[in-house]
């Protein structure tokens, strides 16, 4: 019979090393916690695996579990001595979720579960607090019926408003024993109410409401939502976590904090934390009381007044410190965690690798190595590439003028500018418009991270550096400003105000996720730094990388930011841009519009030296590096105009008669244009303009190495190859051309000519296309459409539904579809491979820059990839994990 129930605690670990897999990250560390003798309060873990079979069984739960919870329940009333639902020594649990990873679309945690009419009076009798008992009660009560029964949590925050202001208090500390039962009668009113039903007195009832509710929680809205955004898969399932509670609203020498183990803002090694006396739970992170610092630097640092916990509390921040180093060295990184002080005793409530920014990450992970505490190649590959995109975009223009408004706390660091709107459904509209936004909330909540995610920057008015907002902001690499409490929002007005000056929605602000401050107006960017701990750990995975890290660009801007971040070369240079230039499209429409191969040769020569110098330039940024160049590819219409006023001017220009434009047009005019007349197909049928590419290549390649002596390598990549005989014959018109500016500069170059693999066809006859090409570059964004008969454009309107409903696990756009085009890529990489045993592999997709792609890639044996210039450092760093783990 299958285990669902592990306990920890009291010297118990059942769970020893079983991992988060079966008892989620929550519930794994509290066995990992409790297995090396740290103070946790006892519990256990119901495994994710019932998660999965409570779906599989119509939500429902086994007598076997029932009865496991049973001795589970047991083993916490031995540790503890109290009994559950004992009305003269209650033993009181929270019931907590935990996934394999945090996730904030589940459900909140229930705290003080167990207190009924009942044993709310043996808690106050065996506590001597009996304010404190009608307190907890109380809370539970609240707790309950927002995440469990699903009431309207805004009802029973007016009856607390009401309750303090009927007794005139401003604080929550403020309220007597007295208050608090009052209150107690008006929630259990307020449920009766709105639910229908008294609450729950038996405690096992409510035990297994909370158990049910956490595993309901796993299908939620909002659950799904983020497992989409986190490309978490559905069937992973979440654990339960049952844990003797542990009070740190139990007076002046209890407490409740949050802390990291290094800044995970900065990466520096210093304890970094908030604690708040006489709290209880998430007090410390609702923002409702501002939280107390840990350490006496960062108190004095931020210049506030009320004692750190080191001052407060010396000896039991001494304790929490070896804890930290406990962890530190037993989990070998750095870790986030939760601590609850009940009478000045140290209680462990969680541990886990702290969320960090792209900054803090790398200078984390290239200490440690330094520290010894982990090896260069495991620095390499605690970095997530993805991340690395943080700190590859512009900050600040530290010489800008600022009109700064308000300074909060600095949450997550980067800069920010967009419009301000003030709420998540409004920032995804805006955003999906391509408006740049700045989410500006009073505090955020697991409602809002579809608008965090849009946004650009979020600004909230409460909140601490622990708060959600800077949790998820930091997690998902947006900047933000928390706390910001000068700013006096007024949502529904949608405008805020700060002193005498007023904001409205759309106005344009920017914040400064580092420095915490908020300023009217976009302010300029400067470029980042790359040297320092990015500079070391690059360098660290250039030593373990296999794969060439090339880049997609065009321009020499892109060419030259490529090169600074590292490519080393071009997968792929897009011709047809070129084309479009103001300069050139009056020839390029002439070369169309004309009616005979003269005609188009005549235009072609106008363009000619316009190519020349296009590819000298990139030839010269890099120079002795290879460059694939692809030749036309767009079907020749995209050139025409559009617009019927566009049409009179095209025509003049052109000089044909504007009918015989349109007529023209009319005769290029496509169905389906992305299977139509294009790729290769126009070189086969006017071989004249490949002709011209390949003249101009050479042309230039002869002269940028003439002229710096570093010639480069240029790749010809004919695009939309489906058989042999289409490359056969434009390599001949390629090495034909090639002999003649040759002869004509008596001087030769080294060059390749290839083919895209773009179309099935082309995958499977690659055996026979490598006898002619001598390179194959996977154009995955064509070969993605072409295999799923997908329409990239028009996909949109389908992809998430198939994406919710496990068709996909990943926008296969995003993130190559390994089992079917990525199977087409290793047999075509076996089959040229076969025939050309020297073949250059590589791909040039926007897969290129994809981590998980790039890991397929590697595992194929792919030569290089290829991607944007700011995602070349992350391929690097992705190409370096994949081949630590090959
Ligand atoms: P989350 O995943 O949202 O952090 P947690 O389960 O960690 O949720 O709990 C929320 C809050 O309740 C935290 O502050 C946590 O420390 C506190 N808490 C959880 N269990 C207990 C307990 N047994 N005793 C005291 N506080 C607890
Ligand atoms: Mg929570
Ligand atoms: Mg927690």
């Amino acid at each position: 019979m299958t285990q669902y129930v592990y306990r920890f605690g009291g010297g118990v670990s059942d769970g020893r090393g079983l991992g988060k897999e079966l008892l989620g990250g929550k519930g794994a560390n509290l066995d990992g916690m409790a297995s090396i003798g740290l103070p946790v309060p006892p519990g256990f873990t119901i495994s994710t695996e019932m998660c999965t079979r409570y779906y599989a069984e119509g939500q429902t739960f086994p007598d076997s579990v029932k009865a496991e919870v049973a001795q589970g329940l047991a083993h916490i009333e031995g540790v503890t001595g109290k009994s559950f639902g004992n009305p003269a020594d209650p033993l009181l649990v929270s019931v907590r979720s935990g996934a394999r990873v945090s996730m904030p679309g589940m459900m909140d945690t229930v705290l003080n579960l167990g207190l009924n009419d009942e044993t709310v009076q043996g808690l106050a009798a065996t506590s001597g607090d009996e304010r404190f008992a009608w307190d907890s009660y109380r809370r539970f009560i609240q707790m309950y019926a927002d995440v469990v029964l699903g009431l309207d949590h805004g009802a029973f925050e007016e009856a607390l408003e009401i309750a303090k202001e009927d007794q005139g208090h401003f604080l929550d500390t403020d309220m007597s024993a007295e208050d608090w039962r009052k209150l107690v009668g008006e929630y259990k009113r307020l449920v009766q109410e709105q639910w229908g039903k008294p609450f729950p007195q038996d405690v096992h009832d409510q035990l297994w409401g909370a158990i049910g509710a956490v595993f309901g929680s796993w299908e939620s809205d909002r659950a799904k939502v983020y497992r989409r955004l986190n490309d978490i898969p559905g069937d992973w399932g979440t654990a339960v976590n049952v844990q003797a509670m542990v009070f740190g609203n139990m007076g002046e020498t209890s407490a409740t904090g949050v802390a990291f183990t290094r800044n995970p803002s900065t990466g520096e090694r210093a304890y970094y934390g908030e604690f708040l006396i006489n709290a209880q739970g998430e007090d410390v992170v609702a923002g409702i009381r501002t939280p107390q610092y840990l350490t006496r630097t960062a108190r004095e640092q931020a210049g506030a007044k009320p004692l750190s916990m080191e001052e407060a509390m010396p000896e039991t921040y001494a304790e929490l410190a070896r804890v930290f180093d406990l962890l530190e060295t037993h989990y070998r990184d750095m870790q986030d965690i939760e601590f609850t002080v009940e009478r000045g005793k140290l209680w462990m409530l969680q541990t886990r690798s702290g969320k960090r920014t792209a900054k803090a990450a790398l200078k984390i992970a290239v200490d440690m190595a330094e520290e010894g505490l982990i090896t260069k190649s495991e620095a390499v590959g605690r970095v997530d590439p993805q991340a690395l995109d943080q700190l590859l975009h512009p900050t600040l223009d530290p010489e800008a003028e600022r009109d700064v408004l308000t300074k909060g706390l600095p949450a997550s660091p980067g800069a920010a500018s967009g419009e301000v709107v003030f709420d998540a459904d409004t920032a995804e509209t805006r955003a999906q418009l391509g408006a740049a936004v700045i989410l500006v909330r009073i505090e955020t909540s697991p409602e809002d991270i579809h608008g965090m995610h849009a946004a650009k920057g979020i600004l909230t008015a409460r909140g601490g550096m622990t708060s959600h907002a800077a949790v998820v902001a930091r997690g998902m690499g947006r900047p933000c400003v928390s706390g910001a409490g000068t700013l006096a929002i007024d949502a529904k007005a949608k405008l805020f105000r700060i002193g005498d000056r007023t904001i409205k929605e759309g106005d344009v602000i920017t914040i400064d996720g580092a420095t915490g401050e908020v300023m009217a107006g976009a302010v300029p960017t400067v470029q980042p730094e790359l040297a320092g701990d990015f500079g070391t750990l690059m360098e660290w995975a250039d030593g373990v990388r296999r794969l060439k890290v090339r880049t997609n660009a065009e321009t020499p801007l892109d060419c030259r930011t490529a090169r600074g971040f590292g490519a080393e070369g071009i997968g792929l240079c897009r011709t047809e841009h070129m084309f479009f230039d103001a300069a050139r499209i009056t020839a390029v429409r002439q070369m169309i519009l004309a009616d005979s191969e003269k005609g188009r040769r005549a235009a072609l020569a106008k363009l000619l030296p316009e190519q020349r110098s296009d590819f000298a330039e990139i030839f010269e940024i890099m120079a002795g590096l290879p460059v694939t160049i692809r030749l036309l590819d767009p079907p020749l219409h995209e050139f025409l105009p559009h617009e019927e006023e566009e049409f009179a001017e095209v025509a003049e220009a052109a000089g044909i008669g504007v009918e015989a434009l349109k007529r023209r047009a009319a005769e290029l005019h496509e169905f389906n244009p992305m299977l139509g007349h294009r790729g290769c197909r126009l070189g086969v049928t006017y071989p004249e303009i490949y002709e011209m590419q390949a003249r101009a290549i050479f042309e230039a390649a002869v002269e940028v190495a003439e002229k710096s002596g570093a010639a480069p390598i240029p790749e010809v990549m004919v695009p939309l190859v489906a058989t042999k005989r289409e490359l056969e014959l434009m390599k001949e018109v390629i090495d034909r051309t090639a002999e003649a500016v040759f002869a004509e500069k008596g001087r030769r170059i080294e060059y390749l000519v290839g083919t895209m693999i773009e179309l099935p066809r082309a995958a499977l006859k690659a055996g026979e296309i490598a006898e002619v090409g001598q390179f194959f570059s996977f154009g995955t964004n064509d070969l993605t459409q072409t295999t799923l008969g997908v329409s990239r454009d028009d996909a949109g309107r389908f992809l998430t539904t198939y994406v919710d409903k496990g068709i996909f696990a990943r926008d296969p756009f995003v993130s190559l579809d390994i089992e079917g085009v990525g199977e087409l890529i290793s047999l075509a990489a076996e089959r040229g491979r076969q025939t050309r045993s020297d073949i250059k592999l590589g791909i040039c997709g926007e897969h290129g820059g994809d981590p998980a792609s790039i890991a397929f890639c590697e595992s194929v044996g792919l030569d290089y990839v290829s991607a944007s210039p700011y995602r070349v450092p992350i391929a690097r760093l992705a190409a370096a994990q994949a081949a630590l783990r090959a």
